[in-house]
């Protein structure tokens, strides 16, 4: 679909998979005017074709927008792209095995002009691609490089939308993470280089206590961080699995202490492309430490366990989440 001034939103259609031509002038080329969204959809025993909260989606999509001054899609398109593109794709997600259509919603500026300021025209594409599972051999732990040279984002910054520059200012950084044998950068926050934001492309939890009288803690919505639509699942989870929840900020000291004493028992990361993914090993400019032994902890398999039942359609879906596209 295109957008502008004059028009609004117009001329949705769904086509074959083709490149896009954009004129070598188009504002988006220049300066960078370009937000996306990524979500899944599953197939359920019942032959339906299901998404986890698009809804919530199409609420950061309007967010990112606003934040990038661009026009809003209304949720109608939004939905209705995802409902119609699986009408045409929806064999590509296969029954009874690990399998789902990972759908990818983007908007960019196409407008014509070098001028600086928000472009009066707009393309809105929707594509899809199989996904296979994350963790075909098993889930492994990852390793994380703590990054005090680089910032993700800053208050004030556009941290919180998912827009496209983000991801390329992160990218110098994930090299670095790689040259320390890491898999993936923890970003901290711009000021203090001392409170734990996210991680790479995933929101991080860190369990404290252990049995009965655990915690499950998530740094709190900082306005630099990015609102996890899985962040927030589990949170309504762990409070459902009999966890004490909290949303608060949480220093590298705090964390690499814990872990010492033994307090800190587990700590994993999530998102929409692994779900949950555990954070084996932790290193910084002095040093490193491991948490559980490197090993994937209870508690952290148990949310994982809980969330993706509910996604395949194999546990009852109490909280409406999921959304029938076909
Ligand atoms: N942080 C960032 C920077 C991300 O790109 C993502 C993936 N969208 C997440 C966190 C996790 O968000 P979600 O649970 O909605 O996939």
């Amino acid at each position: 679909a295109r957008w502008n001034r004059t028009e609004g939103w117009h001329g949705a259609t769904v086509e074959p998979y083709r490149p896009i031509e954009l004129d070598p002038a188009a504002m988006v080329l220049h300066y960078g005017q370009a937000i996306f969204e990524g979500l899944k959809a599953y197939r359920h025993a019942d032959g339906s074709i299901q998404s986890f909260r698009p809804e919530a989606n199409a609420d950061r999509f309007r967010r990112s927008s606003r934040r990038l001054a661009m026009p809003e899609l209304p949720d109608e398109l939004f939905l209705g792209s995802l409902r119609e593109l699986v009408a045409v794709d929806g064999h590509w997600v296969p029954e009874q095995d690990e399998e789902s259509l990972y759908l990818r919603p983007f908007m960019i500026s196409t407008e014509v002009g070098l001028g600086v300021r928000p472009a009066a025209e707009y393309l809105y594409v929707l594509i899809a691609s199989p996904a296979g599972s994350y963790f075909a051999s098993g889930v492994r732990p990852v390793s994380v490089w703590l990054s005090t040279e680089y910032v993700r984002a800053a208050p004030g910054g556009t941290g919180a939308a998912k827009f496209a520059g983000n991801y390329a200012a992160s990218l110098v950084a994930q090299a670095q993470a790689a040259e320390q044998g890491c898999d993936q950068v923890v970003w901290l926050d711009a000021v203090e280089r001392r409170w734990v934001e996210e991680m790479g492309g995933m929101n991080l939890f860190f369990v404290l206590g252990s049995g009965a009288d655990a915690r499950v803690v998530t740094p709190e919505l900082s306005g630099s961080l990015l609102a996890g639509i899985t962040r927030d699942s589990l949170l309504t989870l762990a409070a459902e699995l009999g966890y004490q929840v909290e949303e608060r900020r949480v220093s590298t000291e705090e964390w690499e202490k814990k872990v010492e004493s033994g307090e800190l028992s587990e700590v994993f990361a999530c998102g929409t492309a692994a779900v949950i993914t555990p954070v084996g090993s932790v290193k910084h400019a002095e040093g490193s430490f491991t948490i559980n032994g490197g090993n994937p902890g209870t508690v952290s398999m148990r949310m994982r366990d809980a969330l993706t039942a509910i996604q395949r359609g194999t546990a009852p879906d109490t909280h409406g989440w999921m959304t029938r596209l076909s």
